[in-house]
């Protein structure tokens, strides 16, 4: 699997360099920012640093991009924390198996999209699938319960499509733990 890294700078906004606890979970998103790159992704990430303290700071960040066109880009060691799924209230169900603060022991994985309602391209698909059985089996995780949507921990709309097709969202876990399957030494 082809990951290229581009490591964030450390800065309050998307890499405060705290360290994980232990991996509980894999959390997935949409960028919600349609036909956008994983680098252009990257990027804005990146350019999080560069705010003042002015009381409605953006804190962004997460562990890896999967993007439209065959590339996946990290942006954060995957033993640091980073910030994809903070809220303000969390549902019973995050809290019970997360604990209060799930931004400190999930992954945070984006996936591109090249239009506004949120479908992954085949390529996107494929490719987080892979990623996230390799993070699965490196983490020692249930594919079929440990991978969350952003939508289950705190209620936002994200990512959008499997929010929309839970049903799919079903068959992507099932995917990933095929995948770990047919690649025992992966
Ligand atoms: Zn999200």
């Amino acid at each position: 699997m082809n990951i290229e890294t581009y490591l964030l700078t450390k800065n309050p906004f998307s890499r405060p360099g705290k360290l994980l606890q232990k991996v509980k979970g894999i959390v997935i998103h949409w960028t919600a920012n349609p036909g956008t790159s994983a680098m252009q992704n990257r990027n804005y990430f990146e350019s999080l640093k560069s705010q003042s303290f002015t009381g409605s700071e953006v804190y962004a960040s997460a562990h890896f991009i999967v993007g439209i066109d065959d590339e996946i880009i990290q942006c954060l060691p995957t033993d640091e924390m980073a910030y994809h799924v903070g809220a303000k209230l969390y549902t019973p169900e995050a809290v019970g198996r997360l604990g209060h603060y799930p931004n400190n022991c999930t992954i945070g994985i984006e996936l591109c999209h090249p239009l506004a309602d949120g479908v992954f391209t085949l390529v996107t698909w494929q490719r987080a699938v892979s990623l996230i059985g390799s993070l699965c089996k490196t983490y020692q995780l249930n594919p079929l319960s440990d991978i969350w949507t952003h939508h289950q921990i705190t209620k936002k709309i994200c990512p959008k499509f499997f929010v929309d097709n839970p049903e799919s969202f079903e068959r992507f876990k099932l995917e990933v733990s095929i995948c770990m399957g047919e690649n025992p030494e992966g």
